[in-house]
């Protein structure tokens, strides 16, 4: 049985739907600088219209304080972007829906940002009862923000008539699963970043379903240290070591391997360069892995059955430094392996320098991806079980 209440399988027909999405889109002076978020919204937002229904969207977008307007963080770009993209209107509502409640009377209806609102983040029934008021059915789609207990991602279900789960969310769930229920052998998870604090539970939880865990970044750094290698002066978490050490150990135990960089781009006072790590000096700060380990993934990534990529393996962002995070990205996407990625600097990696559409599943969610491989329920997803 489908565990999950759908949009496809509700009663819809020329109701109206309050519609959760994440259209958090990443802006720089009030500007969009990536409107994929909007994009991947369309497909229920054309969905809802086709069924004669009428739509009032709201989301979040970036963390203004609570209870004050800041045009900053105002939705109203994007609300002007999906009327392009949709090619025709689209209502942007600037009265705060603690004032004024959705009355459904254009086709769609952008809101401005629930994190204006004093009680969306601490879930306030009194705001749930007030944006839930004339709506049917209330659609949670916003799989980037599931992980969040909030007023607009969970409270909502308990005052709209119906709840249901939006085209994309079903499709975000459908394919993390794939990673749990009968993954295609050998299974490879990359996971790169910059701190093993914000990835231990999902380093730990991957340990019982993977082969091989690559890891990158200033995490790679930690486990180095923690295995009794020089790292110089590069990025690690002293509070980690121990738990780095934990993690070896089980996953010697479950034999799932755990290799290390080979060789490594550092940058000293005087040069940057590659060199092997056994030779790595203590004025030295490891930013990238060097060719020879990028090798040595490329052919683990040759054999792999599924991969799981989240967190860039160097610090990408500055040329000397990308070339590892480029040959993670290019061996990923040249792999016959059913392949998924998540997390904001790793599609931004995947974006400049692979072609991201090879990828079989990429994951609007950071955190929410996360969370979800962590094994968490995660709130915005429980409302839209079957009881
Ligand atoms: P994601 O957003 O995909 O989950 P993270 O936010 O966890 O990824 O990590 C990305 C950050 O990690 C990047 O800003 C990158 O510069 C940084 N990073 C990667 N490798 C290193 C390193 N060796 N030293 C310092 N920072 C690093
Ligand atoms: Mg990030």
């Amino acid at each position: 049985m489908n565990p999950y209440k759908e949009l496809i399988d509700t009663d819809i027909q020329g109701k109206n739907i309050l519609l959760r999405e994440d259209l958090n889109v990443p802006s720089k002076d009030n500007e969009i600088v990536n409107d994929e978020r909007i994009r991947a919204a369309i497909p229920t937002i054309n969905y809802i219209l086709s069924k004669n229904a009428k739509v009032s969207i709201i989301s979040h977008f970036g963390r203004p304080n609570e209870g004050k307007f800041d045009e900053k963080y105002s939705l109203r770009i994007v609300a002007e972007r999906m009327a392009e993209i949709l090619n025709r209107s689209v209502h942007f509502e600037e009265i705060p829906l603690d004032q004024k409640s959705p009355e459904y009377t254009n086709d769609i209806t952008v809101h401005e940002n629930t994190r204006f609102l004093v009680g969306e983040k601490s879930g306030d029934e009194d705001l749930a009862r007030k944006i839930a008021k004339n709506c049917d059915v209330f659609v949670m789609d916003a799989f980037g923000a599931s992980h969040r207990k909030h007023c607009s991602t969970y409270t909502l279900s308990n005052f709209a008539p119906a709840t249901c789960g939006g085209l994309l969310i079903i499709e975000e769930i459908k394919n993390l699963k794939k990673i749990f229920e009968n993954p295609k052998k050998p299974m490879i998870a990359v996971i790169g970043g910059s701190k093993v604090s914000t990835k231990l539970t999902v380093l730990k939880e991957l340990l019982n379903k993977v082969d091989v865990i690559i890891v990158g970044g200033g995490i790679a750094n930690t486990f180095l240290k923690s295995s009794g290698f020089e790292i110089g002066q590069s990025l690690f978490e002293e509070s980690m070591i121990n738990k780095a050490n934990e993690i070896i150990k089980i996953a010697n135990k479950k034999k799932v391997s755990l290799p290390l960089p080979d060789d490594v781009v550092c940058e000293n006072k005087i040069s940057t360069s590659v060199k092997e790590l056994i030779k790595i000096e203590n004025e030295d700060i490891i930013k990238d892995i060097g060719p020879k380990t990028s090798r040595k993934y490329e052919k683990i990534f040759q054999e792999a059955g599924t991969i799981l990529w989240n967190g860039p393996v160097g610090v990408f962002e500055k040329k000397p430094f990308e070339n590892g995070t480029k040959d993670i990205a290019s061996a990923i996407c040249k792999s016959n392996a059913f392949t998924i990625a998540g997390g904001g600097d790793t599609i931004s990696a995947l974006e400049k320098f692979a072609n991201i559409s090879s990828i079989n599943y990429v994951s609007t969610g950071g955190g929410a991806f996360l969370q979800f491989l962590e094994g968490k329920e995660l709130p915005g997803i429980e409302i839209i079980k079957k009881l």
